[in-house]
């Protein structure tokens, strides 16, 4: 007698395809092509997870090192303004240049998670920079608030 396989989560197609990671029977409706083989589509999925799913930890050391950056940029840069320069063109790539660093620590400061709330708190975490910025040096720069959009921009395609 023929041992007729079936798919564990559709009776009525044949197979003899395995997840590779518990050996439930896998069709082609519904196996996932991972690199480590054929899975089935809770344990396919699994690898991308890991990477989006952040814990309210991981969250909070992004807002952490987000905040920290940008009080310390803003207060760096205004203190530049008042006593070294306030060359425009200057402060537009200091603040372009602010987004990508903070893009990146929130990268390393969550073990590289990525996702919409990272890019949410990096964009507000650059705002932030031009905020303590603007109170320090009492004045409104056009330049910088260019630079604050080119670096919103910059540190949140770092964590898409
Ligand atoms: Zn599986
Ligand atoms: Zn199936």
């Amino acid at each position: 007698m023929m041992l007729i396989k079936y798919c564990a989560e559709h009776p009525k197609n044949q197979t003899n395809l395995k997840c590779s990671q518990c050996n439930k029977l896998v069709c082609p409706l519904c196996m996932v092509h991972a690199p480590v083989g054929i899975r089935c589509r809770e344990h396919g999925q699994a690898r991308r997870l890991p990477t989006y799913e952040i814990s309210l930890a991981i969250l909070l050391r992004g807002i952490a090192m987000g905040t920290f950056l940008a009080l310390l940029g803003g207060i760096l840069y205004g203190i530049i303004y008042l006593f070294v320069t306030y060359d425009s063109l200057l402060f537009l790539l200091a603040f372009a240049g602010l987004g990508l660093m903070i893009g990146e620590s929130i990268g390393i400061a969550t073990n590289r998670k990525r996702g919409m709330k990272l890019q949410y708190v990096a964009g507000v975490s650059v705002f932030i920079a031009y905020v303590s910025f603007s109170v320090i040096v009492g004045t409104f720069l056009f330049s910088a608030l260019v630079g604050t959009f080119v670096g919103l921009a910059i540190s949140v395609s770092r964590l898409k």
